[in-house]
């Protein structure tokens, strides 16, 4: 792959970042992923307005203007025939000596690289997910999308050991989010009801996109908290995000959501974002 190192196009194995880099010391970064189909960006304007509000919140200058990033994409595409994937991009504060304190004047650095796959092929979009609940246990700022991923990926991983393909987060008895997507539930009254945005969750593109085609329908949109047993009695759960679109949740702690396959308001709001989200790619 070619990727993108501050300011260069490299091919991987000869890309480098320092030591001091604070994305790698302090986890001080924050990070877009997003779709590519048939060499288009799918929902670039969401991605690109919420990176601007994951620097602000960081405190850390924009490196590039919008239209560079634009470029960028664009470059990336191109330098890696990349007709269907994920581009995934990560600004830190940049590097300097190790210290607590924020250092004055740092120049941010990007890494920008692309992964290869077929998005429109998803095997489990016809099986549906297990999953298991585990505790909250990322810090309280989930808003901002930093590269403080550890939590998660420890307790996924627990999870696929223990046979399950992701896990529900549960603060309070109410469910955040998954690992890496957004938690949706359709109760038997055939209401859509997703978490309302705070700092508890990252405000999911993917979210956010398919919530204006369910409101754009006639399916009735609530935005709260919802318990775990509201899950376990829902008629259908699915998760959104950048890479999985919409994807049916079919299994949550061993017992199984409604007849346990994939349900249809699923299955009619993954076929519309695809349809809506194509036919706006840029
Ligand atoms: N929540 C978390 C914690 C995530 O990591 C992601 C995906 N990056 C999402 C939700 C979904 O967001 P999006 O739809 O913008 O990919």
């Amino acid at each position: 792959r070619i990727v993108f190192v501050n300011g260069e196009w490299k091919p991987e194995a000869e890309a480098t970042i320092s030591v001091f880099d604070r994305g790698l010391l302090f986890a001080d970064a924050i990070y877009e992923v997003t779709a590519v189909i048939n060499r288009k960006l799918i929902d670039y304007p969401g991605h690109t307005a919420r990176l601007k509000r994951s620097l602000e919140a960081l405190g850390i200058p924009a490196p590039v203007s919008d239209s560079e990033l634009l470029d960028l994409h664009r470059q990336i595409i191109e330098r890696n025939d990349l007709e269907s994937g994920l581009i995934y991009l990560q600004i830190s504060r940049g590097a300097a000596d190790r210290d607590f304190l924020f250092a004055d004047g740092m120049k941010p650095s990007i890494i920008m690289f692309t992964q290869k796959k077929n998005v429109l092929e998803n095997t489990k979009w016809e099986t549906g997910l297990s999953v298991v609940t585990v505790p909250e246990g990322r810090w309280a700022n989930r808003q901002i999308k930093t590269v403080q991923l550890l939590y998660s990926s420890m307790v996924k991983t627990e999870a696929a050991k223990a046979g399950a393909d992701d896990v529900f987060l549960v603060e309070d008895g109410l469910i955040t989010e998954a690992s890496s997507s957004n938690v949706h539930i359709v109760t038997k009254d055939g209401v859509l009801v997703t978490r309302h945005l705070s700092n508890a969750l990252l405000h999911g593109i993917t979210r956010a996109s398919v919530l204006s085609l369910a409101q754009g329908s006639d399916l009735k949109v609530e935005e709260r908290a919802f318990s775990v047993d509201e899950v376990l009695s829902a008629a259908e759960v699915f998760i959104t995000s950048a890479s999985a679109f919409v994807m049916p949740v079919v299994r949550v702690d061993g017992r199984s959501i409604g007849d346990g396959k994939p349900g249809p308001v699923s299955r009619k709001l993954l076929q519309t974002y695809i349809q809506d989200r194509l036919a706006n790619a840029i």
